[in-house]
């Protein structure tokens, strides 16, 4: 270990006793970038992270090829979010919202649903309603123990400033697992512990620059337990020139010929991360050719 800035990783350990698994992530940087790329603020802001941060978490559950969406839909047509996380550690979020749309808004009968895809592109997905008072902590939770079978206990917060920027983001995920000895006593306890000092976790994000290792010290504080793994995550995406050639060739010809007739360049940028593309009025004339 090394001083310096901190970044965004993702922990997983395990107690040796084979009672519990927990997950952490510092996602500060990653949420920061989420967040401007998608230039919102308030409720949607914090809901954004906080989705980032639960893929992040719930991808690292899973074998170590998958590709993981969360998506979580607002109340009063008041939105969606959406959060992508990539195994080669980038992670991404979309926040569709309309011009008119009332402030982002979750609670009672909000959905969050969680899809992972396999290698062979088959996909696996849960739907589950938040409780009221309900966040994406809750969804994150409801979704583990309805579709993965798993006594999941977890926190994700994104703590913004009164300016907007981002002061922490992070979380947890700690699992039971299915061969704990002396499953019943262990779970209370440590359910007992995480409600006692991290169901209310944003303080201690702020206190500890998110520090992925800090949480897995002091959850596990008093028991044995060995790091599996330790890995870097940044915000990321696929988008490239080619992608969006691509999806111009679901255009029609004569939808293409009209882009052409209009004399100029077209200027595109990807919705998840703001990178711009300029397609050519020359590459337009070769869209249009007849193939
Ligand atoms: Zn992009």
């Amino acid at each position: 270990m090394h001083m310096g800035a901190m970044t965004d990783r993702v922990l997983r350990a395990m107690t040796d006793d084979g009672a519990f698994r927990i997950i952490t992530a510092r996602t500060t940087d990653t949420v920061t970038r989420a967040i401007a790329a998608q230039e919102v603020e308030g409720a949607a802001a914090r809901v954004l992270g906080e989705m980032v941060t639960a893929a992040v978490l719930f991808r690292e559950t899973m074998a170590p090829t998958l590709r993981v969406q969360g998506v979580i839909k607002g109340l009063d047509q008041s939105g969606q979010v959406i959060a992508d996380s990539h195994p080669d550690g980038w992670n991404r979020g979309l926040v569709q919202r309309s011009d008119e749309a009332p402030p982002f808004r979750l609670g009672e009968g909000a959905l969050m649903q969680m899809m992972r895809s396999l290698p062979n592109g088959e996909l696996h997905q849960g739907l589950v309603e938040l409780p009221a008072g309900g966040t994406v902590s809750h969804g994150l939770m409801g979704y583990m123990q309805q579709s993965e079978q798993t006594v999941t206990m977890a926190r994700v917060a994104a703590v913004l400033d009164e300016s907007g920027a981002v002061k922490a983001a992070g979380g947890y995920l700690v699992q039971l697992l299915p061969e704990a000895p002396e499953a019943e006593g262990a779970l209370a306890i440590m359910a007992q512990r995480l409600e006692d000092d991290f169901s209310d976790i944003e303080a201690r994000l702020v206190d500890t620059d998110a520090s992925p290792d800090h949480l897995v010290e002091e959850i596990f504080w008093g028991m044995k337990h060995t790091r599996l793994d330790d890995s870097a995550i940044r915000f990321g995406c696929d988008c490239s020139r080619v992608r969006v050639l691509t999806s111009l060739s679901t255009l029609t010809r004569h939808e293409i010929r009209e882009l052409i007739d209009a004399g100029e360049a077209l200027e595109m940028s990807c919705d998840w991360c703001g990178s711009r593309y300029r397609v050519e009025l020359a590459e337009l004339e070769g869209l249009a050719q007849p193939s």
